[in-house]
């Protein structure tokens, strides 16, 4: 394996993940299923590259200078507001950070950990002006008003972010794979991930086949389907992934081929097998894109190459995917090790 360059801290050591062939996947569908390792940016997740791509846009527009007091406020489901905490943390910025209260412990914990301003608000949805979106908006107005440097991160509709996954996630997708790569499959939360990988790929590829990767009872897969957006009740334990009634900005003319809605049972399955059988721990989101890759997969035949985003790690899920109470509350089946 090539050894990568001496990288200058958080800014400079996030993109460049491993992409991992998935064994049990890839015999099970006699393709190659490969998973991009995010849970190794610095900050743990994929979120690490749409963090650093709005702040180094902010500081290419002059609204944050580093080394200068400077305030960045968002909403998110969390891992966002980690990248964007950690990456304000190496130039001397403070962070704001506003999420569901719903959110799993350990995100939130880290969050204080690393030294957020964290503002945990009551899950409300979108429409509700106390939604955390809307939460983090009127609250960074208000300190710009107050004075100072402060940005609106706002993921959702920033297009930095998807920029970011199609200057580095999808490239690197690309040539790690030596262009083979015939599918991506990908979950959404903003769709930064989704667009600007799609957007990679298909550039250099038009034939590539790209797979919305939808949780139950999310808008997203019917939109993708239908191209209309109905509400619905999102219910899935998976955290930071799909959209109850709303098409974010970041995801919007992203060139999406088809859509999979994967119930938890089967996310899980594929978190738990890759964790004992592989040795790779994942959160929900990763399971549900390999669960999504392996669908793919089997409609396209033997031989195909499917890459898919190992989102986060286990670790930040330890109180609710790994937790046999939790599981069972949900319905869901516990696994043997856990039982
Ligand atoms: N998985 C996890 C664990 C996430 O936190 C997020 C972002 N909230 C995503 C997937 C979705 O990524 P994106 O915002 O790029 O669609």
């Amino acid at each position: 394996m090539p050894a990568l360059p001496i990288a200058d801290g958080f800014w400079g050591a996030v993109h460049n993940t491993p992409l991992i062939r998935l064994q049990r996947a890839s015999e099970e569908t006699g393709c190659e299923i490969l998973g991009k390792a995010e849970f190794m940016n610095p900050g743990g997740s994929v979120k690490d590259r749409a963090a650093l791509g709005i702040l180094q846009d902010a500081v290419e527009q002059g609204l944050l200078v580093p080394g200068q007091p400077g305030t960045v406020v968002e909403g998110t489901a969390g891992n966002t507001g980690i990248g964007l905490a950690l990456a304000a943390n190496a130039r001397g910025w403070r962070s704001v950070i506003v999420v569901p209260e719903t959110q799993s412990r350990e995100k939130l914990d880290f969050l204080r950990m690393i030294g957020a301003d964290l503002r945990p608000v009551p899950a409300k949805p979108y429409a509700d002006p106390g939604n955390y979106v809307h939460v983090s908006r009127r609250l960074a107005e208000e300190m710009q008003a107050a004075g100072g440097r402060t940005i609106w991160a706002n993921q959702f509709d920033n297009l930095a972010n998807r920029r970011a996954h199609e200057q580095y996630t999808g490239r690197e997708i690309w040539e790690q794979t030596e262009g083979r790569v015939d599918a991506f499959t990908c979950a959404c939360g903003t769709g930064g991930t989704l667009a600007g990988v799609a957007l990679a790929l298909k550039a250099r590829n038009d034939r590539v086949r790209i797979v919305l990767a939808d949780p139950e009872g999310s808008a997203l897969a019917p939109w993708v389907k239908a191209g209309t957006v109905k509400a619905t009740p999102g219910n899935s334990i998976t955290e930071g992934i799909g959209q109850a009634a709303r098409v974010p900005g970041n995801l919007e003319g992203a060139p999406i081929d088809s859509a999979e809605t994967i119930p938890d049972a089967e996310a899980l399955q594929w978190v738990f097998s890759l964790l004992v059988e592989e040795g790779l721990s994942v959160g929900g989101s990763a399971g549900l894109n390999v669960a999504a890759a392996v669908r793919v997969a089997k409609a396209l035949g033997p031989g195909h190459t499917v890459a898919t985003i190992l989102c986060d790690g286990g670790a930040r899920y330890q109180s609710k995917l790994f937790n046999p109470e939790f599981l069972r509350s949900k319905g869901l089946p516990v696994p043997h090790w856990l039982a």
